[in-house]
């Protein structure tokens, strides 16, 4: 099974409400499709968000990444020699995480589908079914009371609620979900960098001592605020989980060892793929840290491969947090895994199992 062409197109999914975080918000889904065409008629998919504030990749940067630095690399390699191509991928250019990710994506669906598995059972095997949050978008209160309840009433057990925007009224949002959920779901706090490490520290002293018990607070502070991360971690009694602060496996060696957080968010955008998210979750199992495995505003290609990896490293990654299809209005993907509100599990299709992706606007070359 030798590669003979990669073409791109573009998705576009509306979401059901727009996603709010303190970095940005965003109302439609508008992901790079990646195909990998081979010799033998298999074709193996992988996606990409532009996300310019987290990993700086644009639409733009990612077809450029792959139709000129990654493409002519892989013409005419063989599946079959999974390591070696995704030494091609990693080594075409620096950063590009989320360009490198969506090949590597499309190259691992192949190489399962070349072995006639689903790509989970290639990576180790599993429990094919995993259970997801859902993000609570940041708003105004009421807003994110009843965002909250509606997720209950879908049968999510755990939400991840943005926060970040203002210290004050970040506190009453979350001391109101909590009073409205009443023990029903488990919380997630996610600042995305919006909290200074005093503001952090004092956020969470008024929240535990309120008795408002979370599951965890990821990452409170500027992605570079490593020292302010660690201030943070030895400071409160919630776990500290690192997001923005970690794409690379080199990153999570030095987050680890200055003991600067509690649990790593390994994101296939960040990783720039599934042979360094493999690493990672390696790493910090090693050192019994544990992981979760999260997204972007992808839809079911991208995080089913997401998905696949969970399964397979469930040893090391102990959280989920795969929400991008259940925020979307429809799945464009067929076949593959099946989204069923928090509730993810994986056919026993080859690879990816994706047959085909509806309303595709193919890119020109
Ligand atoms: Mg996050």
């Amino acid at each position: 099974m030798k590669i003979t062409d990669i073409e791109l197109g573009m998705l576009r999914v509306p979401l059901k409400t727009p996603f709010k975080t303190a970095l940005r918000t965003v109302e439609t889904v508008e992901d790079i499709v990646v195909m990998v065409r081979t010799d033998s008629g298999n074709t193996g998919y992988g996606e990409a968000p532009a996300t310019a504030v987290i990993t700086g990749d644009t639409h733009g940067s990612i077809i450029e990444a792959i139709n000129t630095f990654i493409k002519p690399r892989l013409i005419g390699e063989d599946i079959s020699n999974l390591n070696r191509i995704c030494g091609l991928i990693q080594t075409s250019m620096e950063r590009n995480t989320s360009a490198k990710a969506a090949v590597e994506i499309a190259i691992y669906d192949l190489w399962a589908q070349l072995h006639g598995a689903p790509l989970y059972q290639m990576l180790g095997g599993g429990d094919p079914v995993i259970t997801t949050d859902i993000t609570i978008s940041v708003d105004y209160i009421d807003k994110m009371v009843a965002d909250s309840l509606s997720a209950l009433d879908r049968g999510f057990e755990s939400l991840k609620i943005k926060v970040g925007k203002d210290i004050g009224l970040d506190i009453e949002r979350v001391k109101a979900i909590h009073a409205a959920v009443e023990g029903r779901a488990l919380l997630r706090l996610d600042a995305n960098q919006g909290w200074t490490a005093k503001q952090a520290v004092y956020a969470m002293n008024v929240l535990e001592n309120a008795g408002v018990v979370l599951e965890l607070l990821e990452q409170p502070v500027k992605a570079a605020d490593i020292a302010g991360m660690k201030y943070v971690t030895e400071r409160v009694n919630t776990p500290v989980m690192a997001d923005e602060s970690v794409f690379s496996p080199h990153q999570v060696f030095d987050l680890i060892q200055q003991g600067a957080a509690d649990i790593i968010n390994i994101k296939l955008m960040k990783t720039g793929g599934i042979s360094n998210a493999i690493k990672i979750a390696d790493i910090a199992s090693l050192y019994g840290v544990p992981c979760m495995i999260g997204c972007m505003l992808e839809s079911s290609i991208s995080v089913a491969a997401a998905v696949h990896l969970g399964v397979a490293k469930s040893g090391a990654i102990s959280k989920v947090d795969l929400d991008g299809p259940s925020l979307s209005q429809f799945n464009p993907v067929v076949g593959g895994v099946i989204f069923n509100e928090s509730e993810i599990s994986i056919t026993d299709a080859p690879g990816l199992g994706i047959i085909e992706v509806r309303g595709l606007e193919m890119i020109k070359p």
